[in-house]
């Protein structure tokens, strides 16, 4: 593990307690503090003097594990068991990683709504779980510098993140050992770190151009009175500083005389010309001409082949700009600032290009790199209540939920949520012709909604019969300015409708919901391994149960060999779950799966066939 130098200016820290801003990024993340007496956010660094952690994580073949630069040593060596890119992973499905990029490391692909799962030899890893590896070692880190106990946390996510990449970030940090007081949004942080909004009397439209090394946002704030509204927000997730390496390794084949072909087999030259790209692409973002040699031979690269070189890219995120802009019913004009964030706005011919779609000069005196870490450092002070001239909204002080299977607490509204706020999420049936649905409205932290404190429980009724997972019942939270929520519960398909009003915070003392918290901090590395065991059993049942069902409607097209490997499959899935051992029943599910996959895409085909035969085409 990395050693930590002290590199806050001298003079012991005194603080009783401090709240930290992390960035917890794709490629890198770090994490930043406000200095105590300067009063300055800084990001702390580590004794290579670099405030970057890679966002990566390496298994080893005796259970060890490596986090951030150790990580990097085995990107290219051990790329199975090297796992990088987990924020795009977040809150994510089967469904939702589709047309997405393949990956080196295994992603368990059973093609469900359910959450998707990483395996790393005989380990199965939820993304909350390995993005709690790293939060982790951001709070070492800043444990190490700051030389006291770091429990308290804003993170910050991407504009774009829904709710359930927004919740699992906080059960990221929540399975760290960190209370997230807040989740803010990448641009609001940078406009706070460049001081945009921090009067209470200030209407400003500000436009937050990020380019990274691997995706790409733009997005649209209206700030007024303190109030952050993103309008919105456009991009692509998968653009980025990589691509323009790619760029000039082209470059460079060409001038090698390399064929493609030649190219592509040599993984050695492949990794070498990627390394001089980005030192040329580097270079270039304070020189003219860059030069090197490779294989005993000049490669050069000037600033205006480099810009014709990416030229079609960067047209690309101003296409988003454009796109955003005009969802945002602004025009140019009345964009008052542009920021710059991510490490591929150094480029010049980007600033070039931003500057002149915009109209107007664009800020980038802020690393960054640091940027978006700053400004949650900024955002934590704040509520740390440091800094009083900052307007702080009304906010929810704990988070608002309802029951789902298995007694695990499915969040709507997050705690420290602005006030009014709404959320919605679509539920469905568990049963064959169910007819109500019992809602319970739950407040707390905790995973189980049994630690948390019961709300109001009603029955939304005259569900018309469907086949279970078919009706559709939609559940919006809403909470007005006064703090009292209303739940309705709407199928959509048969448009029943019921509406209860509650009021969430009646009754409870400020120390009660002191106590929750702590409490939910306490527990949360076993609430969230309980609710990863519920999750794979709950998985274990309903496969179960779907087994035997086809089965039995399909008996005559299964070998007995497929039969009895199923009932084996099935019997270690009842093993594991009576041992209560998640990577088991998760492992179990997955040779279910296997086993129960050929056949039930040839029990499809043949149904195909069948119905296709009484039909003239
Ligand atoms: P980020 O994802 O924000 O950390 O950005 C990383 C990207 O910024 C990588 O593609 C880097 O190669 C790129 N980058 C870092 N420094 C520079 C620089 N001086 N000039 C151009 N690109 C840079």
């Amino acid at each position: 593990m990395a050693k930590i130098a002290i590199n806050i200016a001298t003079g012991t820290l005194e603080q009783k307690e401090v709240i930290v801003g992390i960035d917890l990024g794709t490629t890198n993340s770090l994490v930043a503090i406000i200095h105590p007496e300067t009063k300055q956010p800084i990001a702390l660094k580590d004794i290579d003097q670099t405030t970057l952690v890679p966002s990566l994580l390496h298994f080893g073949a005796h259970g060890e594990m490596h986090v951030g630069n150790e990580a990097k040593l085995y990107l290219k060596t051990d790329s199975s068991n090297t796992i990088y890119s987990v924020k795009r992973l977040l809150g994510k499905n089967y469904n939702d990683l589709k047309n997405t990029q393949k990956l080196s490391y295994k992603i368990i692909d059973n093609e469900t709504d359910s959450l998707v799962k990483i395996q790393v030899g005989d380990l199965f890893f939820s993304p909350i779980e390995l993005s709690s590896f790293i939060l982790k070692e951001l709070k070492h880190r800043a444990e190490h510098v700051l030389k006291m106990n770091v429990s308290k946390c804003v993170i910050t996510v991407p504009a774009f993140f829904n709710d359930a990449q927004r919740q699992a970030t906080r059960d990221a940090g929540k399975l760290a050992g960190l209370e997230v007081l807040r989740i803010i949004n990448e641009p609001t942080a940078a406009s706070l770190a460049y001081g945009i909004g921090t009067k209470s009397d200030e209407t400003k439209n500000v436009a937050v151009y990020d380019l990274g090394g691997g995706t790409f946002d733009v997005s649209i704030l209206k700030i007024t009175d303190g109030i952050f509204d993103v309008v919105s927000t456009h991009g692509d997730t998968y653009l980025g500083g990589d691509d323009f390496d790619n760029e000039i390794v082209q470059h460079f084949t060409q001038q090698l005389g390399l064929t493609n072909d030649e190219f592509q087999s040599n993984a050695n030259l492949i990794s070498i010309l990627r390394l001089e790209a980005e030192s040329a692409k580097k270079h270039l973002s304070s020189n003219d001409v860059y030069e090197s040699t490779v294989m005993d031979k000049r490669v050069s690269i000037t600033q205006s082949e480099f810009e014709n070189a990416i030229q079609s890219l960067v047209d690309k995120t101003i296409d988003s700009c454009a796109t955003a802009l005009k969802e945002s019913e602004l025009t140019t004009e009345e964009i008052d600032v542009v920021v710059m964030v991510g490490g591929s706005t150094r480029v010049p011919y980007v600033k070039k290009r931003v500057s002149a779609f915009f109209k107007k000069q664009v800020n980038d005196s802020v690393n960054p790199d640091e940027v978006v870490a700053l400004g949650a450092a900024i955002q934590a002070d704040i509520l740390a209540g440091n800094n009083k001239e900052v307007l702080l909204l009304d906010i929810t002080p704990l988070s608002l939920g309802i029951e789902t299977m298995g007694g695990l607490m499915d969040v709507l509204i997050p705690r420290n949520s602005k006030i009014p706020s709404r959320a919605g999420r679509q539920y469905t049936t568990q049963k064959d012709g169910q007819s109500s649905m019992r809602i319970a409205v739950y407040q707390g932290e905790r995973d189980l909604v049994s630690d948390n404190r019961k709300l109001a429980e009603f029955n939304l009724t005259g569900i018309p019969g469907m086949p279970a997972g078919l009706p559709k019942v939609d559940i919006q939270f809403l909470i007005n300015a006064d703090g009292i929520l209303k739940v309705k519960a709407t199928e959509l398909r048969s448009g029943v409708e019921q509406i209860i009003e509650v009021k969430p915070q009646y009754g409870l003392t400020d120390e009660e919901v002191e106590n929750m918290l702590m409490a939910s901090i306490t527990n949360a590395k076993e609430d969230i391994q309980l609710r990863s065991l519920i999750e794979a059993t709950t998985e274990g049942q309903t496969q179960i149960e779907f087994t035997q069902n086809f089965l039995s409607k399909h008996k005559q097209y299964i070998t007995e060999e497929e039969l009895l490997a199923t009932e084996n499959a099935i019997l270690e899935i009842k093993k594991a779950i009576d041992a209560k051992d998640k990577n088991a029943i998760m492992a179990a599910n997955e040779s279910l799966n296997t086993i129960s996959s050929p056949y039930a895409e040839r029990v499809m085909d043949i149904a195909i066939a069948e119905a296709m035969k009484g039909k003239k085409v």
